[in-house]
């Protein structure tokens, strides 16, 4: 069983007024064309998990996340694909939305937890599975295996760039794109984006999962009140980027990410001559859970 996926993720060259009056090149890396259910980060995340799941035998996946979490959907699809059973462990009372059936359709059952055995996910797991035949996946895909499949944005590229942005939620995909450029000795600047308020934990969870921080700016400022938060501002930016660029994003993160994006360029934050690319990593069907308040008129 060979656990891949054909890597289609093209780094596009984006066109506005405002690059030229600045002086900047904005490139995007197209990781939400990888899948469209296995999607972005979520699939680098997966791909070393599920070939060392596979190589000690194991047969179910367990995971965990949110109502509306793109990592239970990327595990449900991956193991209908790659051969294994999947388990998602729901945060919360029971609930039901079109990333929930769509897991359901891909064969994984549910489990709805309350928030307090949530918190310690390790002992859940421990306590309510076989450990011989269950692989125990962390919330949104945490692991230094994620990290490692990560770091592959970095050895696909086909040009370098003076900084790349990325929407941050445990940050491990941050903490892969670190260790990629460092083994690559980039000039690069990394500039994340978190998607959670008070999110300044983020640096020290990078660092916990292997990844040199010396290089990353961390810009707090762009949450929009928090985790799958959104606001007025956010959603009209989202609707006149996604007309006139063709390239869908939603508001939990690609869309936090682009807004902040624009908003330095605005700010003058990038030196002339800045070839910035900015990672799309996908999670399109959490757009589902926004549409109705996204106001068109
Ligand atoms: C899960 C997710 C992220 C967050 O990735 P982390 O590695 O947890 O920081 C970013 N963007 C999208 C679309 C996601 O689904």
């Amino acid at each position: 069983m060979v656990f891949n996926l054909p890597i289609y993720s093209p780094e596009e060259e984006l066109h506005d007024p405002l690059f030229i009056e600045k002086q900047v090149q904005v490139f995007v890396k197209r990781d939400d064309k990888i899948h469209p259910f296995i999607s972005g980060n979520k699939w680098r995340k997966l791909k070393y998990n599920l070939s060392y799941a596979h190589q000690l035998g194991k047969t179910d996946l367990v995971t965990f996340g949110g109502a509306w979490s793109n990592h239970i959907l990327a595990t449900a699809a991956a193991a209908a694909q790659f051969g294994f059973n999947s388990i998602g462990i729901i945060r919360g009372e029971e609930v039901n939305n079109p990333v929930l059936q769509m897991a359901q359709l891909f064969g994984m059952d549910l489990h709805f937890i309350d928030r307090q055995p949530y918190k310690d996910k390790a002992l859940y797991f421990q306590e309510n599975f076989d450990g011989s035949t269950h692989y125990f996946i962390d919330e949104g895909g945490r692991s230094t295996l994620a990290v490692k499949g990560c770091k592959e944005i970095i050895s696909e590229l086909t040009q370098t760039y003076s900084h790349i942005l990325v929407a941050a939620g445990t940050g491990t995909t941050a903490a892969g794109l670190a260790v990629g450029i460092e083994s690559q000795k980039l000039a690069t600047n990394l500039l994340v984006i978190p998607v959670l308020k008070n999110a300044d934990f983020i640096l020290e969870d990078v660092k916990e999962l292997g990844a040199p921080i010396d290089k990353i700016n961390l810009l707090t400022e762009y949450h929009f009140g928090g985790y799958a938060k959104t606001k007025k501002e956010l959603n009209d930016f989202i609707k006149d980027f996604v007309a006139k660029s063709g390239i869908l994003i939603e508001p939990t993160y690609t869309g936090k990410l682009v807004y902040g994006m624009f908003d330095l360029i605005h700010k003058d934050y990038y030196p002339k001559g800045s070839r910035i690319l900015f990672i799309h990593t996908g999670g399109l069907t959490g757009l589902l859970g926004h549409l109705d308040k996204m106001d068109f008129d």
